[in-house]
């Protein structure tokens, strides 16, 4: 019988990623799994002990929303053919550095996604634990790699066909889709048992969730439907129309979304960073940040070209900073009538740095009125219960595998200090060298 390895981490503050408060325990590893998280654990004598006193324990974090293969843009700002395997090997070493455990791919060139989750299933690939949907099914004709156009109900219930069969997590619909098709995607895919989410716009997220969606992506569905009637005319369908739509939204439609939400325990994953990284996209706190270092270079040089406000005005940036407020609103609003939330960023589109992002993440849900304690249960187990793996992972707790953070110090106190990481176990084993430290939280 072959023995495992027992790691203990003595006498630490556990945040157990369960909304519970905070404790101090040991908790012992043995082999992938944690074994016991209690104030006295049993600890076999030949255990190797580290003293986490003073040190707090979280889970792995999760980041929802990781488009991994996203292929490089070239000098004019336009996406190269193919994704860039170096640059997804950093990423994904990256993600592991700073805490972010697994990745959820809303949207992937199938069969490499598959096949890179499995080579990371393996231990073939260094990087996070990989959940992933196949190729975004849109009914326009913009499909550059990953996405797929179908524009009838045929073409769905094929095109999921095939996504299952070869081997994909969930399925993804964007945002041309209407109403009948995203019902039959709905309808296939959970025939099939897979889960599906949506950047949806032509179909109201109100209509998603009577349809059964699982998920919605992004902080809003942008749809002139929630825009009061008089205003309408006047919405500019564009990315600055974004604005226009947070100021001219109708209360009532918005109360009735987000209690259908809710009634349906459709997730949402705000991705606050895909549109902070956008109101301030010109902003040195991100053209100069300092974790941009950590994005592969191939990615990062296309950020200025590839930036979706290209050409926006200092006047339309002042514009949609003072309209950020009614965003973050707009989350605390899904969050206080108990919409299931979790964290996701977007990363790498412009700005958006693999692994650091979903850092600024937290601190993002954390600026729209949500504490520390929830926050971190948002990152870690309402992914894991997103991804229907709440049994596996997403809390430290006895039988999960571990995948865990240690903190320098205490999230609850300052939720930028998810940053201070000392120490990121993965089923089981520390990761080695970390790599470059994080910055403190600005
Ligand atoms: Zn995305």
């Amino acid at each position: 019988m072959m023995l495992l390895a027992v790691l203990v981490l003595a006498g630490a503050t556990v945040i157990d990623g369960t909304g519970a408060p905070s404790r101090k325990a040991d908790v012992v590893i043995e082999g992938e799994r944690i074994v016991c998280v209690a104030a006295q654990c049993p600890r076999p004598k030949d255990a190797e002990v580290i003293d986490a006193t003073g040190k707090f324990v979280i889970p792995g974090l999760v980041d929802m929303h990781a488009h991994l293969l996203t292929h490089p843009w070239d000098e004019k700002g336009d996406l190269e053919p193919r994704w860039d395997r170096p640059s997804v090997k950093q990423m994904l070493a990256t993600f592991l550095a700073l805490g972010v455990t697994t990745i959820r791919d809303p949207g992937s060139e199938t069969g490499d996604a598959v096949m890179i989750r499995r080579q990371l299933a393996e231990g073939k690939l260094a990087g996070p634990r990989l959940v992933t949907a196949g190729r975004i099914l849109n009914a326009s004709s913009f499909n550059p790699e990953p996405f797929v156009t179908v524009r009838t109900e045929d073409a769905v219930r094929d095109e999921v066909r095939w996504q299952a069969a070869a081997g994909v997590d969930l399925i993804k619909v964007y945002s041309s889709m209407p109403p009948a098709l995203v019902a039959a995607a709905i309808d296939e895919a959970h025939k099939l048992g897979l889960p599906v989410i949506g950047h949806v716009q032509r179909t109201t997220w109100t209509e998603a969730a009577r349809l059964g969606i699982d998920g919605l992506e992004h902080p809003a569905p942008w749809s002139v439907e929630y825009v009061r009637d008089a205003d309408q005319a006047s919405w500019p369908e564009s990315m600055f129309g974004r604005v226009y739509w947070l100021e001219h939204l109708d209360p009532k439609r918005i109360d009735e979304m987000v209690a259908e939400l809710a009634k349906n325990r459709v997730v949402v994953d705000p991705t606050l960073m895909a549109m902070h990284t956008k109101f301030w996209g010109d902003d040195p706190r991100y053209t100069q940040n300092p974790d941009n270092q950590l994005a592969p270079e191939r990615i990062r040089k296309g950020w200025p070209n590839g930036r979706f406000t290209k050409g926006w005005t200092a006047e339309q940036y002042a514009a949609s900073q003072k309209a950020w407020p009614l965003l973050l609103a707009l989350t605390k609003k899904m969050y206080d009538a108990g919409i299931p939330l979790v964290a996701g960023t977007d990363t790498p589109t412009p700005w958006i740095v693999p692994g650091a992002s979903l850092h600024d993440e937290l601190r993002l849900l954390h600026d729209a009125g949500i504490p520390p304690l929830q926050v971190i249960k948002i990152a870690t187990s309402n992914a894991a219960r997103a991804m229907r793996k709440e049994n596996e992972l997403g809390a430290v707790k006895k039988g999960l595998v571990a995948d865990l953070v240690v903190l320098d110090r205490s999230p609850l106190d300052d939720i930028g200090n998810t940053r201070a990481i000392a120490m990121v176990i993965q089923r089981g084993k520390r990761i080695q060298n970390v790599g470059p430290a994080l910055q403190p939280a600005q």
